[in-house]
């Protein structure tokens, strides 16, 4: 397997370390809290709603969690460091010209140069209470 197959399963997929002896007796069973439990991807889920990546409408079921930071980096299986991706921007993400960062538990975007000239950072969500409590702060403030 490639290189960049092996981070991609390495960030999302379960790989579970099994050593055994000659005879074939398990003497070890190498886990690592890697994956993000279904609590963590509810959490998840409300915060981010679907792919991050904007214009991709992969709902949040399809999604895997990315983490932010790479797990074998040092990388924490926590909310605060995972988003949702659909399989094509998580495989891509490294290629894609995006870019994604955690600012105080909320993740943020950049984009690449054809997308936004700017390249500015930037909150992304597709929830629907995220983007319900943005309408309401926006509609507070008076920027309708
Ligand atoms: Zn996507």
């Amino acid at each position: 397997m490639s290189l960049a197959v092996a981070r991609h399963v390495a960030c999302s997929g379960t790989i579970q370390r099994v050593t055994s002896d000659s005879a074939g007796r398990i003497r070890a069973i190498h886990t690592v809290d890697r994956v993000f439990g279904p609590y963590q991807r509810k959490a998840i889920t409300l915060r981010d709603g679907g792919c991050l990546i904007p214009g991709c409408h992969v709902p949040a079921a399809w999604c895997e969690i990315h983490h932010v930071q790479e797990h074998s980096r040092g990388g924490p299986t926590h909310i605060d460091n995972g988003v949702l991706l659909c399989w094509h921007h998580h495989r891509t993400l490294d290629t894609g010209g995006w870019t994604i960062r955690m600012r105080n538990g909320i993740p943020e975007v950049r984009g690449p140069y054809w997308w936004d000239a700017t390249m500015r950072w930037r909150p992304v969500t597709s929830s629907p209470l995220r983007l319900r409590q943005r309408l309401t702060t926006r509609l507070a403030a008076g920027d309708g």
